[in-house]
């Protein structure tokens, strides 16, 4: 036989060959039928690859990543259930605008689709449809850079998001000649093209802004994920127009930047007459824009790449459609000097609120109960991060997520990586996988004890790679709070006083079990100068929290008493 015919290749390398070729360098996933091999050659391949406990978690370290670099982050994981538990991620990346890949290895189509109980049988395709941007199917070796290409385009063009691609096991393992191979792989050009906007859609923003006499402006997560950092913050500091972070916007400007109106949230949205909204949507975060927040006379300008997200909740008056670093530029490109001017009326009504507040707040931060309740631990956690404005936040719970958000500010962009928007719990471990991965930076994870639960076997995986994390657990003894009577487990109570940090130490990792908030500072300073991955278990009084946070609005109260 001649070289040529003998040079033969197979799916399990096209795949590698076309992720790589499009500098895709990472995969987070959990090995497994008919996947197990994949793992090993990508891991023999130069790809870094972080093996999880759960799909859900690998799942959600890669859409996190996607956020971080604008690359879709990839998962990969076993047919049927493995599948399903990464969807959970997946649609959770499709909802925050992430871009992610989901691969999944699938079981013998021919049986699937007879459904005749195939070992994890599951037509995943079209299972992963409702909650993906897009989702294909690779059913010949020779598509598989038609495959990939697809899914890159699709996770990171436009609105970014979710995409799933199916790998039959059938596939992976058939061989084609390597030379046509090779030529079947398409690297994509100029994945996320840029969306210029219409020149009359700024002038029309601008000239709404030039007559507004309360205008604000809100900084959503688009915002943060575009990186269009340097254009925003000279658009807002030429104008002069307060701002408002949304809670992963948390960083684009530092929360210290004297515009900001964070510390008078209410008023300001209350207040304001014009609204520029970029990469922020008008959801239930925002109270859908709607009175009584709001007024019933806002105007709104939108700053957004998805045309149809324009009207979703209130009229847009200045819709503007491009991706936000075109957009900002060409604001700042169309902007005369003093064309809009903010009156000081505005910007000293919020300035008072601002202090008030604050000072309302200082109060509560002060306080030093024993046991902690969650500002003074809060309080504790900032001391304790002070000298690293590097560290990546994570923060997911009820009372642990909006205390947080209020308390821990952020000095630099994307660097707030929260349950975003639908307030999931659960993406805890993932994010702060994928955050330490992609970035090699400290990351300090504010956990409530309920929400660490749910991904919690990861410190495994921390431990495992050695990763510079700092898991806080925020112990008040269950979901919102403990038990108020210990007769018996409640539906919301867990096990008092429980030794979380023993996990960590379980595998290899430092735990630190702290009451007071002068060791949790301590403990916290330690473990980021360490760099070694660790769990600081913060006793919180079990009556501390109150059920459902800040959106006691939402839970719905028995009508009938029982
Ligand atoms: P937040 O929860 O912080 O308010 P959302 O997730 O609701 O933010 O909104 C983000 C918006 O940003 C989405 O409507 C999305 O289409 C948009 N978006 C994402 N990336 C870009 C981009 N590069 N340019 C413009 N808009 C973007
Ligand atoms: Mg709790």
């Amino acid at each position: 036989m001649d070289a040529h015919t003998t040079s033969m290749t197979d799916g399990f390398h096209l795949i590698i060959d076309a992720l790589k070729l499009n500098g895709i360098d990472t995969v987070y996933g959990v090995a497994g039928i008919p996947i197990t091999d994949l793992t090993r050659l990508m891991q023999a391949q130069g790809l870094k690859y972080y093996g999880f406990r759960h799909e859900q978690n690998a799942g959600n370290a890669a859409a996190i990543a996607g956020y971080i670099t604008q690359k879709p982050g990839v998962c990969i994981t076993v047919s049927g259930p493995g599948f399903l538990n990464g969807m959970l991620a997946l649609a959770n990346a499709t909802t925050n605008c992430f871009p992610m890949i989901l691969i999944s290895g699938s079981s013998d189509r021919a049986i699937i689709d007879l459904e005749q109980g195939d070992y994890e049988e599951l037509d995943q395709m079209t299972a992963a449809k409702p909650y993906a941007k897009a989702s294909f199917r690779i059913n010949r070796p020779q598509d598989i850079g038609v495959g990939v290409a697809r899914a890159i385009r699709a996770a990171v063009s436009g609105r970014p998001g979710g995409v799933y691609l199916d790998l039959t096991a059938e596939v992976l393992g058939a061989t084609i000649d390597a030379e046509e191979g090779k030529k079947s792989l398409i690297k994509v050009v100029d994945p996320a093209p840029a969306h210029i906007p219409d020149d009359a859609s700024i002038t029309r923003a601008i000239s709404m802004l030039e007559k507004a006499k309360r205008p604000l402006i809100i900084l959503g997560k688009g915002a943060a994920y575009a990186q269009a950092d340097e254009e925003i913050r000279r658009f807002i500091e030429q104008t002069g127009i307060p701002f408002l972070p949304m809670s992963m916007a948390k960083g684009v400007l530092p929360d210290s930047h004297p515009q900001s109106a964070a510390a008078a949230r209410s008023y300001a949205i209350g207040q304001a007459d014009v609204v520029m909204l970029v990469g922020a949507r008008l959801n239930w975060l925002l109270s859908h824009g709607k009175p009584p927040l709001w007024s019933e006379k806002t105007a709104y300008i939108q700053l957004d790449i998805q045309s149809t997200e324009m009207d979703s909740n209130r009229p847009i008056a200045g819709p503007v459609i491009g991706d936000i670093k075109s957009s900002m530029k060409a604001f700042l490109k169309a902007l005369k000097p003093k064309q809009v001017q903010v009156a000081e009326e505005w910007t000293n009504g919020i300035g008072e609120r601002k202090r008030k507040n604050i000072d309302r707040m200082a109060g509560l931060l002060n306080a030093d109960p024993s046991p902690m309740n969650f500002s003074s631990a809060l309080r504790a956690v900032r001391a304790g991060i002070a000298d690293h404005p590097d560290v990546y936040i994570v923060n997911e719970g009820a009372n642990t997520l909006d205390f947080a958000r209020n308390i821990i500010d952020m000095d630099k962009p994307r660097k707030r990586l929260d349950s975003g928007t639908w307030g999931i719990m659960g993406i805890g471990m993932g994010y702060a996988v994928g955050a330490a991965a992609v970035s090699g930076q400290p990351v300090v994870a504010i956990e409530g004890d309920s929400a660490f639960g749910f991904s919690g076997m990861e410190v495994e995986t921390i431990c495992r790679y050695k990763l510079p994390i700092v898991v806080l657990v925020f112990n008040n003894g269950g979901i919102y709070r403990g038990d108020e009577d210990g007769s018996a487990p409640s539906p919301t109570g867990f096990v008092p006083g429980a030794r979380y940090e023993k996990m960590m130490e379980a595998f290899g990792g430092v735990g630190y079990h702290v009451e007071d908030t002068k060791s949790l500072t301590q403990a916290l300073r330690d473990a980021l100068a360490s760099g070694k991955p660790t769990l600081i278990n913060c006793m919180i009084d079990p009556t501390a929290g109150t059920e459902s946070g800040h959106i006691q609005n939402l839970n719905p109260k028995l009508a009938i008493a029982h």
